[in-house]
């Protein structure tokens, strides 16, 4: 099955992974690195990823960093298809499973207010920008509302404020066809993803084996993670990063172009 599905995504993309180390452009993790590497790589890759994740009850399979896991990962796998450097994670988020109405899960998040989220986003945006960044990628693991709705807003207040730099905040199912990944909560595609990129966290055993999983009962929104594999979440995050690097390329040759050197 695994096999399969990577075959038909080399048979369909071609042999060019994108997410293969021979294909990597420049790029570093920004927190373990020296200036002379940042400036080298910012010269003509002034790209940042932004991660944001959250400490949040996943039900019973997954660790409850998952989301920061997930955008930590794949943006990692962005930097080396587009260039760039990788900021930690954000283990900030709000609109968390804990008050979510209607189900009971108050153990397992650690919640903080939409003012925060806010806040924190702007400051990060202007930070960056004085850092020397072009290009801001944001891609919150989280898809709770409003907190993803404010960074989203942080980054089109910002693309009027700032017309030389370019901003963009995604979720990863914001350029994945439906059929192969929806807004979900922990169910089969965060599930997929969390095995391909941390499998020894993930405990399948854990979930109930004799019924469908549910939101009230199992704290699982979206279609049943029991059939979650490492083969579905490759094939997700390699068509995620072909996506997004498409739309990254574009954004970095208009921030370049209006940023001669
Ligand atoms: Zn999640």
């Amino acid at each position: 099955m695994m096999k399969t599905r990577i075959q038909s995504f080399i048979a369909k993309h071609g042999n060019k992974d994108l997410m293969s180390d021979k294909n990597t452009k420049p790029w570093a993790l920004y927190h373990q690195s020296r200036p002379d590497k940042i400036e080298n790589i910012q010269r003509y890759y002034p790209i940042v990823y932004l991660p944001w994740g959250a400490l949040e009850y996943h039900s019973y399979h997954n660790p409850v960093g998952l989301d920061s896991i997930k955008a930590y990962n794949l943006c990692i796998d962005l930097a080396k298809a587009c260039g760039g450097l990788v900021l930690p994670p954000i283990y900030q988020a709000a609109n968390l499973i804990k008050s979510y109405p209607g189900v009971d899960f108050k153990k397992h998040s650690i919640e903080f207010s939409e003012s925060l989220i806010l806040q924190t986003c702007v400051e990060y945006f202007h930070q960056l920008i004085d850092a020397g960044f072009k290009v801001i990628v944001c891609l919150s693991g989280h898809a709770g509302e409003p907190h993803l709705n404010i960074l989203r807003q942080v980054s089109q207040d910002f693309a009027l404020l700032y017309p030389s730099h370019r901003f963009w905040t995604l979720a990863e199912f914001d350029i994945l066809p439906i059929h192969m990944l929806e807004a979900n909560h922990s169910a089969l595609g965060e599930t997929s993803l969390q095995l391909f990129y941390d499998p020894e966290s993930v405990d399948l055993s854990l979930l109930p084996q004799d019924r469908p999983t549910s939101l009230i009962e199992d704290g699982i929104s979206g279609l049943d993670p029991r059939h979650a594999n490492a083969g579905l979440g490759s094939e997700i995050a390699h068509l995620f990063i072909t996506n997004a690097s498409k739309i990254i390329n574009i954004l970095l040759d208009e921030a370049m172009s209006k940023n001669p050197s």
